[in-house]
């Protein structure tokens, strides 16, 4: 299974990609763009299970510094427009509500502002300046205006984001390799000491916290709204000097507003109005073949670069060699290609097809003939293949996750020098790293990653799903590993794998015949002794459900409403896993008192969700 394709993820597998897309944004380096999130993975979601408790929660953004504030009232998210028929939903919504309160809605006013791509922060009638959190707590990050961040708003309270001005962004930050200005914003708000990069921004004065109510504003009602839908949005954002992400939309009615109220989620009376990332069309310069982990072989074309949602892209993936067929594709033709969740862009439309299209029939990698299985293309070499070998350790690697140093160019040239497979590759030696050519630094660091390798916590589902068995990716593995033990894999039979929840016959067979020939190995693996967590068996877990079953915890500093023992008895009681240190599987750091700084930095960079004494146990409690 594929964290690249929303539908084939189960649905939890599903919410923890949302999750983590939304902390990797929130922390200010976006794994995915804002529309795959919404469309892709978000509306996957909706559309299984709408009322997943996921879609009715403010996500978590990472929590900066120490001192915790409540919000005088919470920062809810803002429920998304993507067209003119979503925004009309809205204003019905609100039209109903006003009529059954003898309200005009014709004579209700909305106006519409930004809605500015920064970090979201409250300045507070004290003067203190809260960052988002929960949406009900934040830390106070007041102390950035001592760093040099204006106060746009001169003082007055009120939701903001924390920003920098695009040009000054694109003129002096981007050639620096920040991706985005959020980062900037993330970086002075975090660290106690600026980093040097940023100092000259901040003397610049542009780095700002800009009150919502100090933007620009278009006024006018709802019928003026939907008639100039387009024109609102496009004039909003070309005015505003701050990065945006949309607009937002909202009454400025107060007893309707109030009539109209808030979800956990979001406020009702408010809506954020966004364009889907646009599509952009660019010439075919060529056809790149690649033969990957299975053997199928695949076509890019290599296109005249273009920008799409902010990246450059000189590579669109045409799927299989009966696209090329098909739509015609090769040198000369002209398509239009849309950015999504996957690494490599895709075809929209073909706008022009080439004169004349090519279709290899020898594997680009070892020269073998190929074959077609339906549309694709297949070497069927899967032993020797240079390409294939090399993409199956480098899946390995890949899925291990903790690892460095073990990308493709390092494979390849491991592979050209007979370290070509996982046993030998984890019995080299430096020496046998220096022989095939690699230097004596990246020899001995080689060899400390494999070390690394072995000593660090892995699920066994995320280490079975390494080794690439047909049908057996990350979300069949783990299924698989709460029904039977890793040991026992090899006995299970066609029909015992037919049986558990998820699994068809047809995958059954593959996965029985896929285990078969990669038993050695994988026993072989094993006996190396990775440090692997078990898989809790679904037999012993479906007893227990409480809102952390199957959750890593650490419990750290000194609990005031119990010893740290009972708690974490307690936790593994409820079906969650106490763990000792944070680690890349730790889900929940709990904090009593006087927790160490490095502790917490550390679960911030592993993106761990971090809840004090009180928080924990009130969540074991809902
Ligand atoms: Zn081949």
């Amino acid at each position: 299974m594929n964290e690249n394709n929303p539908k084939l993820l189960t649905t939890d597998a599903l919410v923890s990609f949302l999750k983590k897309a939304s902390k990797a944004y929130r922390s200010g380096s976006p794994i995915i763009d804002d529309d795959t999130y919404d469309h892709g993975y978000l509306a996957e979601l909706k559309k299984r299970e709408p009322n997943h408790s996921f879609l009715h929660e403010v996500e978590l953004e990472p929590s900066f510094g120490e001192v915790r504030l409540k919000h005088p009232m919470p920062m809810l998210s803002t429920e998304k427009s993507y067209s003119i028929e979503e925004t009309q939903k809205w204003i019905e919504r609100i039209k109903k509500e006003a009529s059954k309160n003898n309200i005009d809605p014709n004579a209700l006013s909305i106006i519409v502002t930004a809605k500015l791509d920064g970090l979201a922060a409250m300045r507070r009638e004290d003067g203190l300046l809260a960052s988002r959190g929960d949406g009900i707590h934040g830390n106070d990050i007041t102390s950035v205006f001592d760093k040099g961040v204006v106060d746009a708003g001169k003082g007055i309270s009120g939701i903001g984001e924390l920003v920098m001005e695009t040009d000054y962004f694109d003129k002096h930050i981007k050639q620096l390799g920040y991706a985005h200005p959020r980062n900037i914003c993330v970086g002075v708000v975090n660290s106690d000491e600026v980093n040097k990069d940023f100092i000259q921004a901040l003397k610049d004065k542009a780095v700002r916290f800009v009150p919502y109510t100090t933007l620009d504003r278009w006024e006018g009602s709802f019928n003026d709204l939907i008639d100039q839908h387009e024109k609102v949005q496009d004039q909003i954002i070309k005015n505003c000097v701050y990065p945006t992400d949309g607009v937002v939309a909202e009454i400025t009615h107060t007893k309707m507003k109030t009539l109209l109220g808030a979800t956990n989620h979001h406020n009702r009376w408010q809506i954020a109005i966004k364009k889907r990332s646009p599509t952009k069309q660019t010439r075919v310069t060529k056809i790149t073949w690649q033969t990957g982990r299975t053997g199928r072989v695949t076509p890019v074309l290599e296109v005249e670069p273009i920008e799409l949602s902010g990246a450059i892209v000189s590579r669109i993936t045409a799927h299989n060699a009966g696209n090329v067929k098909a739509l015609r594709l090769g040198a000369g033709a002209v398509v239009e290609a849309e950015r999504s969740g996957e690494v490599i862009p895709k075809i929209v439309s073909v706008i022009q097809t080439t004169k004349r299209t090519t279709i290899i029939n020898k594997c680009p990698s070892c020269q073998n003939d190929l074959f077609w299985d339906s549309d694709f293309l297949v070497c069927p070499n899967h032993d020797k293949c240079p390409a294939q070998v090399a993409t199956s350790l480098g899946h390995f690697f890949k899925l291990h996750g903790q690892v460095d140093g073990f990308g493709p160019k390092s494979i390849e040239k491991m592979v050209s020098s007979e370290i070509n497979t996982l046993k030998r590759i984890f019995a080299a030696d430096e020496e046998v790293f220096q022989k095939a050519g690699f230097g004596e630094t990246q020899s001995k660091n080689l060899r400390n990653e494999l070390d690394r390798a072995l000593n660090a916590e892995i699920e066994d589902w995320r280490f079975l799903a390494g080794f690439g068995v047909a049908q057996l990716g990350k979300g069949d593995s783990k299924r698989l590993l709460q029904n039977t033990i890793l040991m026992d894999l090899f006995d299970l039979t066609e029909q015992e794998i037919g049986n558990i929840d998820g699994f068809a016959s047809l995958s059954a067979k593959a996965i029985v015949e896929g285990l078969k020939q990669q038993k050695t190995t994988i026993t072989h693996m094993l006996s190396l002794g990775f440090n692997l967590l078990e898989t809790p068996l679904l037999s012993t877990m479906e007893k227990i459900d409480s809102p952390i079953t199957g959750l890593r915890i650490v419990f750290s500093g000194k609990m005031t409403q119990g010893s740290r023992d009972d708690m974490k008895n307690n936790a593994e009681a409820l079906g969650a896993k106490a763990q000792d240190a944070i680690s890349s599987t730790t889900n929940l750091l709990v904090c009593g008192e006087s927790v160490g700084n490095k502790k917490l930095e550390k679960a911030k960079k592993l993106s761990v969700n971090i809840l004090n004494e009180k928080e924990y146990l009130s969540l074991i409690k809902s």
